[in-house]
């Protein structure tokens, strides 16, 4: 004991409440790796989590959007999930949960339910190892708990996204099923927004987006989405459906994902379908908020709505495969538009929440 070294991690004591908090970090258990954090992203779930709105996570360290550098393999760990080697001073990305293997959702091969997912997320930061976030200047890898090499030349503050939205997206896409041609309106150009639009191109799908915020639009038009429907200019749920139709032969898309966060765009977003379309649920996270809806409209047009959390762990893989292959195309580079040291970490947040940045990002060690 002693000669460990120490490090910080960002303390969410309760909402809206962050504590720096500093401990020694101990040695990676078998099985585990402890990392040093190379980038941490601020992603909206998280603003989520510090105003106290998650259902499950209320207090404890914050942060899981991360790329982080390998600084010790706990015994037995030679590879990671994909059975790349690795080792010391390795790039990875960690997936944010944990998949128990014992739980009924792991039992059934639902790993992304994982009745324990977020079992180190509430845990006290006096509890070891302590560094449970990625607010923080180290992070700990659980046994449970998939990760994978990020791939040589990837840019580290690009792949610092895989683990969230791409990810997730990348999973979704492939539950509602996006065919060759499809067309496919996106509700909300946020992170998830702009990550449907450029997996919906890659699978040759025409994309029309639903947005009202300049920034976002721009964005949009940048990761290249074929139609904007601006909502300042297309007020009500009838403009926005008919303009739909107009962009796809008087019938409707024949996929809709939702990715505004917002409950009345659930509602809304039946409206926007073909008949027997397909849509995605996604966006709305937060439980016991409600809106209007409309079943007779979803019988009489045989819908089938899907809706997603988290995603299969092995998608953090194609997702870094994703990002690999096509980040000259789209401008991943784009997304981080402000960096903060951990001790700025209420500022990142802060920042976050008014929207007056896009995307922060922690750099901890830099
Ligand atoms: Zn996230
Ligand atoms: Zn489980």
């Amino acid at each position: 004991m002693g000669d460990r070294p120490t490090g910080k991690l960002a303390f969410l004591s309760e909402p809206e409440n962050v504590e720096i908090r500093e401990y020694e970090v101990p040695e990676p258990e078998p099985g585990a790796v402890l990392t040093e954090v190379e980038q941490a992203n601020v992603c909206g779930s998280e603003l989520h989590i510090w105003r106290g709105h998650h259902p499950q996570v209320k207090e404890g360290v914050l942060g899981h959007e991360v790329l982080c550098r390998v600084s010790e393999l706990g015994e037995g760990v030679e590879t990671d999930y994909a059975g790349e080697p690795i080792g010391e001073g390795d790039l990875v990305a960690p997936a944010y949960y944990i998949t128990c293997q014992r739980c009924s959702s792991c039992q059934e091969g639902q790993f992304n339910l994982c009745q324990n997912a977020y079992e180190n997320w509430s845990k006290s930061p006096e509890e070891p190892p302590h560094f449970h976030g990625t607010f923080a200047t180290h992070y700990f890898i659980h046994p449970d708990q998939y990760f994978y090499k990020v791939p040589e030349g990837l840019d580290p503050s690009i792949a610092a996204g895989a683990n969230c939205a791409l990810s997730q997206m990348l999973f979704g896409l492939d539950k509602i099923g996006i065919e060759y041609d499809d067309t496919v309106v996106v509700q909300g150009a946020g992170g998830l927004g702009l990550n449907t639009i450029a997996i919906a191109q890659e699978r040759g799908a025409e994309t029309i987006v639903i947005e009202g915020i300049d920034g976002r639009i721009d964005r949009a038009r940048e990761f290249g989405v074929d139609h904007v429907i601006d909502f300042r200019e297309y007020g009500t749920v009838d403009d926005r459906a008919e303009r739909v139709r107009e962009l796809t032969d008087g019938v409707g898309a024949d996929v809709g994902v939702e990715v505004a966060g917002v409950p009345d765009a659930f509602s809304e977003g039946i409206h926007l379908l073909r008949d027997g379309g397909r849509y995605l649920e996604i966006g709305n996270i937060s439980p016991g908020q409600t809106t209007e809806f409309d079943p007779g409209s979803l019988t009489r047009s045989a819908l089938t709505i899907e809706s997603i959390v988290r995603y299969q762990p092995w998608y953090l893989k194609r997702a870094l495969r994703f990002l690999e292959r096509n980040v000259d195309k789209y401008p991943y580079e784009d997304l981080i538009d402000a960096e903060f040291d951990l001790t700025d970490v209420d500022d990142a947040l802060a920042e976050s929440d008014s929207r007056g940045v896009t995307r922060a990002a922690l750099t901890p060690n830099h």
